[in-house]
């Protein structure tokens, strides 16, 4: 019998975690909605909006992303970093269209200092002041910037593992494990809550996707909001011929996630649009409780705001009012 009670631990082997991610399907979303349902409000799922204000020429080389520099092929336009006023307006029609949380993404490889990350900061002030919370990921971040950041309120700094510490140099040469567990420190040292998950479907197996949970159980306390991505294959990149991973294969991932890691917000991410309402519906009944609204995710296609409130009509999510942002 594998504990999985719902008690938090931080103690969990590679081989609990497979063994709860291979327990029958209908026993692992069961235990995993039960657990879901001690810690959180089963009808509530947070929708987060997602705004890439940096777009392409990232100097990283992670083989799914479509905003590498090395992926030469992909079709993207590059843009500079938006104005501040322009992606604060942009937070504000989220909010109107019910989101609690705007993210905001620099397709960068570290954070500089300078008039870009000031204008980063304005932006997270005026997220902030609407009244959202506000999510940044800019790579990789030294201390004095993450107290910066701390200071204008930023609710969660994002910086996914990917995958797990065996299969990460297969995706990413341009940076270790390590480097992605400093930053992760040094966001944590300043208070900042965590956003970090990673990706299925891009060739690891099921111990790989078992041993990045461990890593991320293993942190004290468990990062607050865990990503769960399928992967977006894009044309252009080493990956864009890996197939689309079965949808029950992220329900079994969440579930998982749920369940090592019970009190944390898991987030249906990149992939979703692949997933037919129904499936959608699996994975917050296995215990994601928020997903990324808005039709695209970064430089990807998501499930658009028609189809999703279509999904919230069916679980009958209560219609927030619109508030105007300068109500806020
Ligand atoms: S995932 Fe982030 S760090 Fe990696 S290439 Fe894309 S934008 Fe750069």
């Amino acid at each position: 019998m594998i504990a999985a009670d719902g008690t938090i631990r931080h103690d969990w082997t590679i081989d609990q975690i497979v063994a709860v991610h291979d327990l029958p399907f209908l026993e692992l979303v069961g235990r995993a909605n039960a657990v879901h349902r001690q810690h959180h409000d089963p009808n509530k799922v947070q929708k987060a909006s997602l705004l890439s204000i940096k777009t392409g020429g990232c100097p990283e080389n992670c083989a799914y992303c479509p905003q590498s520099a090395h992926h030469r092929e992909v079709d993207l336009t590059r843009d500079r970093l938006m104005e501040p006023a322009k992606v604060i307006a942009m937070a504000a029609i989220a909010k109107a269209a019910g989101a609690e949380r705007f993210c905001m993404g620099a397709a960068w490889r570290q954070v500089r200092d300078g008039h870009e990350f000031d204008a980063v900061i304005e932006m997270v002030e005026g997220v902030r002041s609407l009244g959202m919370e506000a999510c940044v990921t800019l790579g990789m971040l030294k201390a004095h910037q993450a107290e910066r950041l701390a200071a204008a309120g930023l609710t969660a700094y994002n910086h996914n593992l990917d995958t797990s510490p065996e299969f990460y140099g297969r995706i990413i040469t341009t940076r270790t494990y390590e480097d992605r567990l400093d930053t992760l420190a040094t966001v944590r040292a300043f208070g900042i809550d965590l956003c970090c998950g990673g990706i299925i479907g891009m060739g690891e197996t099921i111990r790989d996707r078992a041993s990045m949970l461990h890593v991320l159980a293993g942190m004290d306390p468990h990062p607050e909001s865990v990503p769960v991505n399928a992967l977006v294959p894009v044309e252009g990149t080493p990956l864009a011929k890996r197939p689309r991973i079965d949808p029950l294969d992220l329900v079994r991932m969440v579930a998982t996630a749920r369940l090592v890691m019970p009190a944390s917000t898991v987030r249906l991410s990149a992939g979703r649009s692949a997933l037919n309402r129904e499936a959608q519906i699996l994975c917050l009944v296995a215990g994601a409780n928020s997903v990324f609204y808005g039709d695209t995710l970064l430089t990807t296609p998501n499930a658009g705001i028609g189809e999703d409130a279509e999904l919230f009509a069916a679980i009958g999510e209560p219609e927030r009012t619109c508030t105007p942002a300068s109500a806020a």
